[in-house]
Order: structure tokens, then C-alpha cells, then sequence
């Protein structure tokens, strides 16, 4: 049975924001999508409804055992008034790849990207236009059935809500500082951290605090078996330039795959730059900064695209990278993205999918 998309518009709207003043993830537009799923009968009911908040059975298994996973993507206003998306699909599969690992249900890729579209359209006014700035995109699923009792729910629920969001450079592009982080981490072999799934960002908070205390911004992650392997950057992947080459963790289970970190190897790659997806010890790292060899470094992500780090702390060894100035290859990624994303540069790989 065909899924049959059903569309009810908020007989209110809200007022808009002021589109000078977004922050990040906290204002929602007028309209969601939703579908359920029941084990037997499969996805059923998707429809785009006024936004408004969930009820849930307090026993709802996702409050106990936290069956939840989500994505992140963004919708951009072109100069010429286009909306488009960047890469979509990547999101979607990924969903049922976390989905996969979670032990939760398949979705309908294309049909949920087509009701994402139809959304979007709905929502379109809720688009700013300013330069760096988009709509945030959050699917998300959490189980849903009430039982107390730790198996897979036999119920589901998928829901999109869309969110402007201002420019993530609005003060300029700056370096961060990071703490390597050797006490905490953040996914093992065998463990989520390939998945989007909430518990992952859960067990990230401490280590994000405590380095907060201690002055820096974000935490680089290492591997959870021996904590010597890089792996991420905060909720981003990571990338290192070393002597002209590009060095990046090589997806090993516990990364996740990003849209983004994909994106950056392909340009590279176009570029002719040699680049390599790897292992990569801390202390190669720091090795490789002793020698003045270490030219630039960031993190990739959908909400920063390209994040330049000015600084990592290592135990005793505070690594400053390119005088804590952002690097030319680092802009040179971040003015291509972002150039591709909001329709000013060629799309020669075929990336981004027009809504309107
Ligand atoms: C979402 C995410 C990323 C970045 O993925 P993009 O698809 O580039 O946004 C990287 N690492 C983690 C842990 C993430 O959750």
C-alpha cells in the first residue's frame, strides 16, 4: 500500500522572528511532518500538521531506553530566491543506517525526502535570506510504545521540525581551542558511535563541560579502546593538514560518517590534493607539530561546515596551528561548500536538490 501524504495547515500562524536576530535551534516554524509505525502494519498516516508539542505514554520505551535517532541538514535561499537542499539523500540513508544499528525500523527514503520537500514548501516563508544563514532540518524517530521491559518498541514515531537559523560566522570566522579529551569517551568498537542516536550526545556532556571549565571550547575525541587514536572533533568529524597532505581518521565504527567530512574528501580529491583517510595517534599528531610540520586543522560538520582549530591541549603539550589563524585551505573548503550550497558555485558533483 502506497503511502498517501496528508497535509493540514495551522489555521494561526505565528509571528516570524526577527530574521537579524537568529540564534541556533529555537525557533520553530508553523508546520511538522509525522508518521507512525506499528509492528504488523508498517509506516502509516504521514502528514503535515501545525506544529505543536507530542503527547507520549510516560512508559514510552524511548524514555527508559532511549531508542532515538535523528539527523541534521539545512535548507538555503539562493540570491535568485531558489531553495535548495545539499545532498539529502546522504541524510536519509544515514537515518536508516542508525536506525539499522538501533534496532528500530526502516524508513522510505525517498518518501520521506519527497514529504520533506512538500514541508518545506508549506514553511517556505520561514526561510531567511541573509548571507550564512538557512533553515535547520531535524528528522528525528523515537519508540514510542508503552512497556517497561528492555526489547525493541513495537511502535515508532518519525517527525521533522525546520528551524531558521542565523549565520554560524556571524562575528567572523574564528579558530577554536580544543581539549583533548583522555579521561571521557565518546564511542567504542562495537558501540553507536556510527549511529546518530541520542545516548551518543548524552555520554559527550561531561567531557563538553568540564573542558569548558578548563577554557576551551570543544573536546577531540580518541578511540575508547586504547585512547590514542584521534576519531572527532566535538559533534564534527576532523581534519589535519600535514606537510601539503591532508590526514583524516579513517571510518572505523565509532566515527560518524558525515555529509560533510564526505563532501570536503571529494573536493580534495578534485583539487589533486593527496589525501589520506587513516589512523592517526595523538602523538603522530603532536610529532608531526614539533616538527612545524602540522599547517592547518578543522573540524566539518552541517551546522559549522568548516570549523578552523587555532589550538589543541595534549596532556602537557599545548599545540598552536598556524598562529591560530584560519589556514587558506581551510577558507578555500569553507567559500566551496557553502558557495555550492547556496547556488553561487558551480555544482559540478550534483549536490544540491532544488525544492523551489
Ligand atoms: C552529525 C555529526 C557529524 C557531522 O555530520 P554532517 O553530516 O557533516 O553534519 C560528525 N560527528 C558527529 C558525532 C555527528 O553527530
Amino acid at each position: 500500500m502506497a503511502l498517501q501524504l496528508e497535509v493540514s495547515l495551522a489555521t494561526e500562524k505565528k509571528e516570524k522572528p526577527d530574521f537579524n536576530k537568529l540564534g541556533f535551534g529555537q525557533i520553530f516554524t508553523d508546520h511538522m511532518f509525522v508518521m507512525d509505525y506499528s509492528e504488523g502494519k508498517g509506516w502509516h498516516d504521514p502528514r503535515i500538521v501545525p506544529y505543536a508539542p507530542l503527547t507520549l505514554d510516560p512508559a514510552a520505551m524511548v524514555f527508559h531506553y532511549g531508542q532515538s535517532v535523528f539527523e541534521g541538514l539545512k535548507a538555503y535561499r539562493t540570491r535568485e530566491n531558489n531553495i535548495l537542499l545539499f545532498r539529502p539523500d546522504k541524510n536519509m540513508h544515514r537515518m536508516n543506517v542508525s536506525n539499522e544499528r538501533i534496532d528500530m525500523p526502516q524508513i522510505d527514503e525517498a518518501f520521506v525526502l519527497e514529504a520533506l520537500r512538500e514541508l518545506i514548501k508549506i514553511d517556505q516563508d520561514w526561510i531567511p535570506s541573509a548571507p550564512g544563514t538557512s533553515l535547520y532540518i531535524r528528522p528525528f524517530m523515537i519508540a514510542t510504545e508503552p512497556y517497561l521491559g528492555v526489547r525493541p518498541s513495537h511502535s515508532y514515531k518519525l517527525v521533522i521540525i525546520l528551524s531558521p537559523v542565523g549565520a554560524y560566522y556571524a562575528g567572523g570566522m574564528k579558530p577554536v581551542k580544543i581539549h583533548v579529551e583522555s579521561k571521557y569517551v565518546r564511542a567504542v568498537r562495537g558501540g553507536t558511535g556510527n549511529a546518530k542516536t541520542a545516548g551518543n550526545y548524552a555520554a559527550s556532556l561531561k567531557a563538553q563541560s568540564e573542558a569548558k571549565v578548563l577554557g576551551y571550547e570543544q573536546v577531540l575525541w580518541l578511540d575508547g579502546v586504547e585512547g590514542k587514536y584521534i576519531e572527532e572533533v566535538g559533534a564534527m568529524n576532523v581534519f589535519f593538514k600535514v606537510k601539503g597532505e591532508i590526514w583524516t581518521p579513517a571510518l572505523n565504527g565509532s566515527i560518524l560518517d558525515g555529509v560533510t567530512r564526505n563532501s570536503v574528501l571529494q573536493l580534495l580529491r578534485d583539487w589533486g590534493l593527496p589525501v589520506h583517510e587513516k589512523r592517526i595517534s595523538m602523538e603522530e599528531l603532536q610529532q608531526a607539530h614539533a616538527n612545524g610540520e602540522l599547517e592547518e586543522a578543522f573540524g566539518t560538520g552541517t551546522a559549522a561546515v568548516i570549523s578552523p582549530i587555532g589550538e589543541l591541549n595534549w596532556n602537557q603539550h599545548q599545540m598552536f596551528i598556524n598562529g591560530q589563524e584560519v589556514g587558506e585551505l581551510t577558507m578555500k573548503l569553507y567559500d566551496t561548500l557553502t558557495g555550492i550550497q547556496y547556488g553561487e558555485v558551480e555544482d559540478k558533483f550534483g549536490w544540491t536538490v532544488k525544492v523551489l
